[in-house]
């Protein structure tokens, strides 16, 4: 018998183990932040622990840095050993939000294989979809407050008066990456290997496959809901 609560896939060792799969601009931080406070797992983004090992100067930074630096993936048994690493912590107890993280189906494969000596797997894997050209339209209307970092977006989240920020005048700005040029190749690089790791979970059953282009609660509540139904 399955628990309700839990889902079809929940690990034997009762912790839960959820994937964040979406394009840059479909919403995953957001949904993320809200999920690991919904559910108390933690959330595990692998560019972040990446930068911040940079930052730390650690051993992991370094084995990471000139692959980071070159915008190639550091290889899989680094980023695994880090994941692993971050999974045996206390604050992963009752599991984790993997986010950015497997990015290629031999990732995926390997994540399980690693998982399934622990008597784990995933649970779920929550894909937030969004069509490209709203993707595009959504990273395109950032700007950002260059003095005191306060981010707005001129359609959804615009300052009071256009162009400047609300804390301090300053002019926004918009960051080299999110232009819809480089939005476009950053998105063009992401998706193929993306629908390659969502068909290799897809072929599990496990995929829970969500309009992004909802409004935040909607998507939060619809993912919330599916993890409850056991879907
Ligand atoms: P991100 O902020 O997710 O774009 O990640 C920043 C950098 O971290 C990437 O350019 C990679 O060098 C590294 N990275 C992030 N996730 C992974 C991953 N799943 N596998 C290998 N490298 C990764």
């Amino acid at each position: 018998m399955t628990d309700p609560g839990r889902g079809p896939a929940a690990s034997s060792t009762g912790r839960r183990i959820l994937l964040l799969v979406g394009s840059v601009g479909a919403g995953k931080g957001t949904q993320a932040a809200a999920l690991s406070r919904e559910l108390g797992l933690m959330h595990l983004a692998s560019g972040n622990l990446f930068r911040q090992a940079l930052r730390d100067g650690s051993q992991l930074g370094e084995q990471a840095r000139a692959y980071m630096e070159r915008g190639d993936l550091v290889p899989d048994e680094i980023t695994i050993g880090m994941f692993m690493h971050e999974l045996s912590q206390p604050a992963a107890a009752r599991g984790a939000i993997l986010d950015g993280f497997p990015r290629t189906v031999a990732q995926a494969k390997a994540l399980d294989a690693t998982l399934a000596e622990r008597g784990e797997q995933i649970e779920r894997v929550i894909s937030i979809e969004v069509p490209v050209e709203e993707l595009v339209a959504r990273v395109a209307g950032r700007r950002v407050c260059p003095v005191c970092g306060t981010p707005y977006h001129v359609a959804g989240d615009p300052p009071r008066v256009p162009g400047r920020c609300d804390n301090d005048g300053a002019e926004l700005q918009q960051r080299d990456d999110d232009r819809p040029e480089v939005v476009r190749a950053r998105l063009a690089k992401q998706v193929m290997p993306m629908l390659e790791v969502l068909e290799y979970y897809d072929q599990k059953g496990i995929v829970q496959h969500v309009d992004g282009r909802q409004p935040i609660e909607a998507v939060t509540n619809e993912i919330l809901e599916g993890l409850r139904a056991g879907w």
